[in-house]
């Protein structure tokens, strides 16, 4: 996810549909933006499994000029042969080698560009929007960046391969491209909020981050919506927020994340809050009775805040190691997940890491994740019950994975035939996912809505 973060200063009301009520708060659960996208790309890891035009899943055909893109039907090759056109036969000259995501991406946007696109308006209010070159490049800071000049410089090696010399702009501007697609991408995320591909879409790339946003992105195939979390006093561009990274992470992580991402750093309340700071990275007290968190960030105390029980010395070394050992472990399970290794970290952390404390909360997920992929439900029902707190704590009442996971759990119950318990979960979720997804998006309609009946027909028999 990714996006500009020096917006227009302009203000102008978001709802305003015909000059009246350009004063009315936002209420949370409002759709305040849907767009298109400029221009997007499908990972290529997910070719074979999706189409490459509206991103859904289902029987595909390969396209016989270049075998790489999959589409689900006729109608949607006809509509994406408008890009595909230019790229079908460098793909065929190019195969067997894969064109990385990125490089695919600025392709698309040279060509488009090429077209005349830079006259295209991304709205993001009745009367206001922004074209292409409107988004932020951040070319000094790229050129200072030894990460994205070496990205950039692969970049330019394959384009000069898959679409040739002649179809290169010059250095500066592709740079340009390059930045503007870096800074403005946002992560397309299927409806479980999985990253699915990438897009560039000019009217949200408005909106600020934060790391307690007031809105979240959410997409139906490729299209963006930006739904209000939170009721907005003002509708004001400029008081709107949402996270670019996942927030599910120390300050000090996110902040590193979005300079070196971003090139700017936050100063939301979560950034400067201590105290989360310090029961992120907490040990549990040993007074069983008590359940205190025990702060090591800023120096273990020796004794519990709460109820006073010393913390002896060897008890902040195990807790030390085994923080180490999770890290270890976490770092490895990046892209793939195992259980056992999961299942031996909570041993570990058990009695000694407090609920709140981070590590724990991502082993669960983890070890949630990946209990559910192998069927196992009564394990996987017993991590979810103990995460959503943790979801809870850190990602607040209104975020899409919270109502996500809850659904996860909720529809656990149901395979497992508890019933009246999967009812709560699923109404706990409805209740998230109504405001950040809507009633209308997939997700509620036919993943929610049908769980929830399947618990009311079986709770009334
Ligand atoms: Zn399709
Ligand atoms: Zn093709
Ligand atoms: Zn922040
Ligand atoms: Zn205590």
């Amino acid at each position: 996810m990714l996006r500009n973060m020096f917006p227009n200063n302009v203000e102008y009301s978001m709802t305003q549909k015909s000059g009246k009520d350009s004063l009315r708060e936002i209420k949370s659960g409002s759709v305040l933006l849907i767009e298109k996208p400029f221009a997007f790309v499908l990972k290529s890891s997910l070719r074979a499994e999706r189409c490459a035009f509206c991103l859904k899943t289902g029987k595909l055909s390969r396209c016989s000029g270049c075998q790489f893109c999959y589409y689900c039907g006729r109608e949607c090759q006809k509509s994406a042969w408008l890009d595909h056109k230019y790229e079908c036969h460098l793909l065929k000259k190019i195969s067997p080698r894969v064109v990385p995501d990125a490089a695919m991406l600025v392709a698309r946007i040279i060509f488009k560009l090429q077209r005349g696109a830079d006259q295209e308006m991304g709205f993001y209010s009745d009367n206001t929007y922004r074209k292409f070159r409107d988004l932020m490049s951040h070319y000094p800071d790229i050129k200072k960046d030894d990460q994205r000049m070496q990205h950039f410089a692969s970049i330019c090696g394959v384009l000069l391969d898959y679409i040739g010399a002649a179809n290169l702009p010059n250095h500066a501007e592709l740079m340009g491209i390059y930045g503007r697609m870096c800074i403005n991408g946002f992560s397309i995320l299927d409806p479980e909020m999985h990253g699915i591909g990438t897009g560039i879409y000019l009217g949200a790339s408005v909106i600020d981050h934060s790391c307690c946003p007031n809105a979240v992105a959410v997409f139906d195939g490729t299209k963006i919506y930006i739904r209000a979390v939170e009721d907005i006093p003002s509708p004001d561009w400029n008081k709107v927020f949402i996270a670019y990274i996942d927030t599910l992470n120390y300050a000090t992580d996110r902040q590193a994340e979005l300079q070196q991402t971003y090139y700017f750093t936050c100063s939301c309340l979560k950034c400067k809050d201590i105290e989360e700071a310090c029961l992120m990275d907490s040990m549990l007290c040993p007074n069983s009775k008590c359940g205190a968190p025990v702060t090591h960030t800023y120096g273990i105390k020796s004794k519990c805040p709460e109820c006073g029980t010393d913390i002896s010395q060897e008890l902040i070394d195990e807790y030390q190691n085994v923080s180490s050992f999770t890290e270890r472990h976490l770092n490895d399970m990046k892209e793939y997940c195992y259980l056992d290794v999961c299942i031996s970290c909570l041993k570990k952390q058990e009695g000694l890491f407090h609920p709140y404390n981070l590590q724990h909360i991502k082993t669960l997920d983890m070890a949630f994740e990946t209990a559910i992929q192998m069927g196992l439900f009564t394990q996987a029902r017993k991590y979810g019950e103990e995460l959503i707190p943790g979801l809870r704590k850190y990602y607040g009442e209104r975020h899409p994975l919270l109502g996500i996971s809850l659904m996860k759990c909720g529809k656990i119950c149901v395979y497992l035939g508890d019933f009246s318990a999967a009812r709560d979960k699923l109404e706990e979720a409805e209740h998230v996912i109504k405001l950040t997804h809507g009633v209308n998006h997939i997700l509620y309609k036919s993943e929610l809505e049908p769980l929830l009946l399947t618990c009311h027909v079986e709770l009334k028999s």
